[in-house]
C-alpha cells in the first residue's frame, strides 16, 4: 500500500447517512484499499446548484497500491451499485465519490484531474480535510491550514454544520 489518498463522499438524496456508510463500506472491501481515517460527518447547504437539498460530506484517508485511474474507476462502480442516476450537472445525487488528492501526484487526464478541481472551492471538503490531517501539503506545496484560512476569507457565509 504505497499511495496515501484522500476521498470526499457526499449524498443529498433518501438516507443520507446511510448511502455515506453503504458507500464506506464498499471502499473499505476495495481489493488494495486499506480505509485509515474518517472525518466527521458534516451537514453543508449545496454548492454550485443551490436549488436542492442539503448534502452530508465526509472525507476519508485510505491507503492504496491501485493506480489513480483504477481508484476512480472503483468508486464510479460503487456509485452506480447504490443507485447513482448521472444526469443533472452538481444535482442531486444518492452518492458522490471524488478523488480528493492521490499522494503528491498531479493528474491531467479527461476523466481525471487531481487535486480535484473544485477543491479549494468546497470548504466541505477542506474543512474535513483538515480535520484529519492539519498537517497536510498540496502538490504545489501549499498546507492546508492556508488555504483553509483563505477559504473562510473568501466563501465566508457558505454552511457547514459538524454533525
Ligand atoms: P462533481 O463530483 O464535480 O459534482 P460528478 O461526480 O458528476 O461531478 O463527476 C463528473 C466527472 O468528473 C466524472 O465523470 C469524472 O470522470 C470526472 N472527474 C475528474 N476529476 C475527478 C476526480 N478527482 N474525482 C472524481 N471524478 C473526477
Ligand atoms: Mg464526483
Amino acid at each position: 500500500m504505497n499511495k496515501k489518498v484522500y476521498i470526499g463522499l457526499g449524498s443529498n438524496l433518501g438516507n443520507k447517512s446511510k448511502n455515506i456508510q453503504n458507500a464506506l463500506d464498499f471502499i473499505a472491501n476495495i481489493e488494495g484499499v486499506s480505509v485509515k481515517k474518517l472525518s466527521s460527518l458534516y451537514l453543508t447547504a449545496p454548492w454550485g446548484k443551490t436549488d436542492q437539498d442539503d448534502f452530508i460530506n465526509q472525507v476519508i484517508e485510505i491507503e492504496t497500491d491501485l493506480s489513480a485511474l483504477s481508484l476512480l474507476y472503483r468508486l464510479q462502480d460503487i456509485e452506480i451499485k447504490l443507485g447513482r442516476q448521472r444526469d443533472v450537472k452538481w444535482g442531486p445525487r444518492i452518492i458522490d465519490l471524488d478523488v480528493l488528492l492521490y499522494g503528491e501526484e498531479t493528474i491531467h487526464l479527461e476523466e481525471l484531474e487531481v487535486p480535484h478541481p473544485y477543491l479549494l472551492e468546497r470548504l466541505f471538503v477542506l474543512i474535513p480535510l483538515a480535520e484529519i490531517d492539519s498537517e497536510l501539503e498540496f502538490p504545489d506545496g501549499t498546507k492546508i491550514r492556508e488555504v483553509l484560512s483563505r477559504a473562510r476569507a473568501r466563501l465566508e457565509g457558505n454552511d457547514i454544520i459538524k454533525l
